[in-house]
């Protein structure tokens, strides 16, 4: 099953696409993760996205695309994947439809999570995770039982994205409505697009894509 969760920052993206993933045995690719790891590890690519990314801007379709053509060819991809991030654009949605018929492959569905801008600013700028294991928290809404301790891994560092901040978040959401939104109305003419309600509870949310799921693969 290939499928896209599309939904501003901060609507829950990679949390569900992680716990989705788990459970029906799928790739979860996320383009800001690949992305801030090439960032970290000063790579080529890495170099010439990080101001980029700093500033809450896209980076240029080129490049996302080379790197989501190069990674679902992989073997780890072949029984199939959710997007988390991509596309972000016309552009790419494009470029996403050609690999896949290149290959012979389909997009199954496409979720968007839907989430007020309001919420969003508070969602992303109190979010934190455990260095170790990746485990995420929120300062408001989820913090370790522990003080300082992950209830995952019991790993002690936490870290912050460096564009989790509040005028950098204003720039991804002015990205978002302005190129991304699109998609919306690019996949339900395609009959691809599902809305959930981001305001609901997680568990709630992850059930309710499951379903979906559950009704595509039969
Ligand atoms: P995310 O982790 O999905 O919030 O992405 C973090 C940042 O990575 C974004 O603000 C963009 O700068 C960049 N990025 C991630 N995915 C894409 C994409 N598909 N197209 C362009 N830029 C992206």
């Amino acid at each position: 099953m290939r499928l896209i969760l599309l939904g501003p920052p901060g609507a829950g993206k990679g949390t569900q696409a992680t716990r989705l993933a788990k459970r029906f045995n799928l790739l979860h690719l996320s383009t800001g993760d690949m992305l801030r790891a090439a960032v970290t590890a000063r790579s080529p690519i890495g170099l010439k996205v990080k101001n980029v990314m700093e500033r809450g801007d896209l980076v240029s379709d080129d490049i996302v695309i080379d790197i989501i053509s190069e990674r679902i060819d992989e073997p780890d991809a072949a029984n199939g994947f959710i997007l988390d991030g991509f596309p972000r654009t016309v552009a790419q949605a494009e470029a996403l439809s050609d690999l896949l018929d290149e290959k012979g492959l389909t997009l199954d569905c496409v979720i968007a999570i839907a989430v007020e801008d309001e919420a969003l600013i508070e969602r992303i700028t109190g979010r934190y995770s455990c260095v170790k294991c990746g485990a995420g928290y929120h300062d408001v809404y989820h913090n370790p039982v522990v003080e300082g301790v992950c209830d995952t891994c019991d790993g002690t560092e936490f870290k912050r994205r460096a564009d989790d901040n509040v005028e950098t978040v204003k720039s991804r959401l002015l990205a978002y409505h302005g190129q991304t939104v699109p998609l919306i109305d690019h996949y339900t003419l395609r009959k691809l697009l599902t809305t959930v309600d981001g305001m609901a509870n997680i568990d709630h949310i992850t059930e309710e894509i499951a379903g979906v799921m559950a009704e595509i693969s039969g």
